[in-house]
């Protein structure tokens, strides 16, 4: 098979001419992050906001002249905003403006692009597989509960498992061809990229392509009004977690561990990195803490018992809760029927719904003092 060039890309997309101008959309300097591997590529198109639903033939165009070269097996295309921060934003965030890019504080133009949304807190975790999207399902059904206004951002978007864990398949529709209307089940709204890409495509994108999907799932989906805006962060504290937390104006994290990552130090990174870029973290749930059998109901404690408790506390950090390891909460959780709806009088849903009352008693009360963020503090490295 014929090895496909970034250059061969470009030569590609030179032939798409933008609309508005005439010219072509490589030399207009519209083109970036292109990505090749293995015969799939992606790119990123910056086109301005306002002109979104224009710009959906030129992306598809863009990607169909991309397709047709020999020797390409995918092309994902995502139109990237390239925004202008709005009159004074760049004041805002505590008077820290990154030296470098990006151009603005990405926080402050995502609170203008999410109105409608009091709070928004992200769930994360130090490393995969902890049970970061099963404690972010459940606490977002157990927030809804209460009869708060929720929803849920998959931002896991190399691995997105809201689809799955809510029970919810399809496609968003876009009523206007620029905004798209979140999922919904459980009384909550969800969008993720697993409802937009198909599972099989390869999620190739780079970091930067990652974001603008990021930014796009909070600015162009029509959240409405809502309570809480609970947000299933990618796993791990790298760089592109960072940024994330960067440009997601956060008012505070929950970090999900296990007992054997708390020994590790896996959730400590969760907490430095949240600490870094000054988002309060609201407390640490233990997943997995101990393993209940599910035939005669004992209880053992694998790991370490009160590991997180004491960890926490020595951090300085609320404990949330522990949740069980328990078959129940993996087979509703995989089959899209969370334990807090499928059984909420168990333990397991209680134990969810505290650890919401708790979550939301802390945002509502920085909410009532005003502490709103409306920006991160981005602190150059
Ligand atoms: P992460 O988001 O951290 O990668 P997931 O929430 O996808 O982790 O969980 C990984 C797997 O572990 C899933 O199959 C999930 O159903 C299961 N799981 C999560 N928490 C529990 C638990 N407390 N008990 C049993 N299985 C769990």
């Amino acid at each position: 098979m014929e090895r496909i060039t970034e250059q061969q890309v470009l030569a590609a997309l030179g032939k798409v001419m933008d609309p508005a101008t005439g010219r072509d959309i490589v030399g207009l300097g519209m083109i970036s992050g292109v990505v090749v591997r293995d015969g799939n590529v992606g790119f990123s198109i910056e086109v301005d906001p306002r002109e979104g639903a224009r710009m959906e033939p030129l992306r598809k165009e863009a990607e169909g002249k991309v397709q047709a070269l020999p020797g390409v097996l995918s092309v994902t295309a995502v139109l990237t905003a390239h925004k202008e921060a709005p009159a004074g934003a760049a004041q805002s965030g505590q008077g820290a403006a990154p030296a470098s890019p990006p151009r603005q504080s990405p926080g402050a133009s995502a609170r203008a692009l999410v109105p409608g949304v009091r709070a928004i807190v992200a769930v994360a975790s130090g490393k995969g597989g902890v049970g970061k999207s099963t404690t972010t399902t459940n606490l977002a059904v157990a927030l809804a509960r209460m009869g708060l206004k929720v929803g849920v951002l998959d931002a896991d978007i190399y691995g997105p498992s809201q689809p799955r864990m809510l029970g919810i398949s399809g496609r968003p529709t876009s009523p206007d061809g620029k905004t798209l209307r979140p999922m919904e089940n459980y009384g909550l709204k969800c969008m993720s990229m697993g409802f937009l890409v198909a599972e099989d495509t390869p999620m190739i994108w780079r970091g930067p392509m990652v974001q603008s999907a990021l930014q796009q799932m909070l600015r162009d989906v029509e959240w409405g009004e809502l309570d809480i805006l609970v947000v299933d962060m990618p796993p791990g504290t790298g760089d592109a977690q960072l940024s994330m937390s960067q440009q997601v104006p956060l008012s505070g994290a929950v970090i999900v561990s296990t007992p054997q990552d708390i020994a590790l130090l896996d959730a400590r990174k969760g907490l430095n990195m949240f600490r870094k870029v000054d988002v309060p973290v609201l407390g640490i749930v233990e997943n997995m803490s101990m393993f209940i059998c599910p035939n005669c109901g004992h209880e053992s404690h694998i790991f370490s018992h009160g590991g997180a408790e004491r960890e926490a506390e020595r951090l300085g950090v609320e404990f949330l809760g522990g949740i069980p390891l328990d078959i129940e909460i993996r087979e509703t959780s995989d089959s899209g029927r969370p334990v807090v709806v499928s059984n909420p009088d168990s333990p397991h849903a209680q134990a969810y719904a505290k650890m919401a009352q708790r979550v939301w008693d802390k945002v509502a009360s920085g909410l009532e003092d005003g502490a709103q963020r409306t920006a991160p503090k981005i602190v150059m490295q």
